[in-house]
């Protein structure tokens, strides 16, 4: 059982090593490893082996390090700050440790943690902020894991933003320390200059920060239009997800799954605005009013929508009224509906020879009179994805049918893309009626239309035709009983 007073048996520290000589022992894979993490850092590399390995060589001459190319001698430890004992060989490891000991300078022998007196981290490296990972010299996988896993939530913007707030540490003074200090701070590594510095503008990044310590204003807020992607939590982008953790609210459709809301700042506002049936559903213009109260509060504000945020999405609406508002935003793309669906079919939506273009639609359009453009895209070969396009099945078959599309079209149906309960349909143009009457189909649904869909792997999918007579049955028998 761990215990809750666990002790540290090793304890981290940020040892000081600019222009400090840090010695090396050994020519070999151990050696180069440990250069290369020492390189990471300003201290001056002090390499010792005769018998320097061709990658090693390429590494001395590549950053500037001093090779000592001699047998060792404990002489060519003096004045370093630390050492590494990392020639793969254990007697000498062990003298060096010894020597190094014995000279007051604190030693790490690879692989030999009794040997050590300090282990090196796992790290993650965005100068000057340092992340180390450590475990005690006991699961260098885990700290491997743990160490990717922090890498990909922290922005690669980090370490230029951390070096603009060290130049700004004296101009806090304008600030009364306390609250206000506080708050500058965190507008600034949360707002407006962290967002200047992500997009790579280093010198608007700097305005920004000096705008929030003059203007002693409130920080504007900052709404982010976000994909959540079809469902799957790890179908969620690496910026979706940072925006989440640093989001003070995040307002989200019914369609995005509860698992991916969660994974937003724990003590960030949640609220649901989107269509679930029975519930209390936000009109259009009362979201885009929230959006911009929120932002006039100065809030970082994650608007989550599934899939992609641009694609039926009612994302135009939104940002028009951002713009009118001043608000200001950013749109982060996520994976649409359609391409988790062609990947759950491993369906090719673009197929040399057979279809070079595809179409976005929802097949509301297909009411009118007039056949709509994409219709006709479709009768020339477009792989057609259609969106909400459960209750307008059957006129989309009769129309495109009518149109000159034959009836043996393949088609493929997908409820719940990217999902575990996925489940997945294929049959022709004819059979894509049946997907109205279906009454076993509770979850979104997909229906990709076109010649390249007859390229998809349809091992693990059910007939929709399976349902035609059932459903026609099914309502011949409504039709009886009124
Ligand atoms: N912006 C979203 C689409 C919103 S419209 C996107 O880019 O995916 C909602 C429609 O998307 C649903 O009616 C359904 O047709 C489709 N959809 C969303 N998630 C889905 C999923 N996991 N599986 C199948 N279809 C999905």
């Amino acid at each position: 059982m761990p215990q809750a007073t666990s002790k540290l048996n090793a304890f981290p520290v940020f040892m000081r090593v600019e222009g400090e000589a840090v010695a090396i022992v050994g020519g070999g894979q151990e050696a180069l490893a440990k250069a290369r993490l020492i390189g990471q850092s300003s201290a001056v590399l002090r390499i010792i082996t005769d018998a320097a390995e061709a990658e090693l060589l390429a590494f001395i001459a590549a950053n500037g390090a001093i090779h000592i190319a001699a047998a060792y001698d404990a002489a060519h430890l003096e004045g370093a700050v630390m050492v590494f004992a990392a020639s793969g060989d254990e007697a000498l490891d062990r003298r060096v440790a010894e020597d190094a000991r014995r000279l007051g300078i604190p030693v790490n022998a690879v692989d030999r943690p009794d040997l050590c007196d300090f282990f090196t981290p796992a790290l993650v490296n965005r100068a000057p902020v340092a992340i180390a990972v450590g475990t005690e010299g006991a699961g260098p996988v885990l700290a491997q894991m743990l160490r990717g896993k922090i890498d990909r939530m922290l922005s690669p913007s980090l370490g230029p933003l951390a070096s603009l707030a060290a130049s700004l540490r004296g101009a806090e003074r304008l600030l009364p320390k306390g609250n206000a200090r506080r708050r500058f701070w965190s507008d600034f590594f949360g707002g407006a200059p962290a967002r200047a510095m992500e997009a790579g503008q280093l010198s608007q990044a700097h305005d920004a920060a000096v705008d929030l310590l003059l203007s002693n204003a409130p920080s504007s807020g900052h709404i982010a239009l976000v994909g959540a992607g079809p469902g799957a939590e790890d179908l969620l982008t690496l910026r979706a997800h940072r925006l989440l953790m640093e989001a003070d609210v995040i307002v989200h459709d019914a369609l995005v799954p509860e698992a991916i809301v969660a994974m937003g700042r724990r003590d960030a506002e949640r609220l649901p605005v989107g269509k679930r049936k029975g519930c209390h559903t936000k009109s259009q213009a009362e979201i885009n009013a929230l959006l911009i109260e929120l932002g006039r509060d100065g809030k970082r504000v994650v608007r989550l929508k599934s899939g992609d945020p641009l694609v039926f999405g009612r994302a135009g609406e939104e940002m028009a009224a951002l713009r009118d508002a001043g608000i200001a935003y950013e749109v982060v793309p996520g994976v649409t509906a359609a391409f988790a669906a062609a990947a759950d079919f491993e369906l090719p939506l673009t197929l040399r020879g057979v279809s070079s273009s595809m179409v976005f639609t929802t097949g509301h359009d297909l009411k009118g009179n007039s056949l709509p453009d994409w219709a006709k895209l479709a009768i020339s070969g477009a792989t057609v994805a259609v969106y909400m396009g459960r209750s307008v099945a059957a006129e989309v078959a009769g129309r495109l049918i009518e149109a000159g599309l034959s009836p043996d079209t393949a088609v493929a149906v997908v409820e719940n893309a990217s999902l575990a309960n996925r489940r997945r349909f294929h049959g022709t143009l004819a059979d894509l009626p049946s997907l109205e009457v279906r009454a076993d189909l509770a979850g979104p649904v997909m229906t990709i239309i076109g010649d390249a869909v007859a390229g998809a792997n349809f091992e693990r999918s059910e007939p929709l035709a399976a349902h035609r007579h059932e459903g026609a049955a099914q309502t011949a028998a409504e039709g009886a009983k009124r």
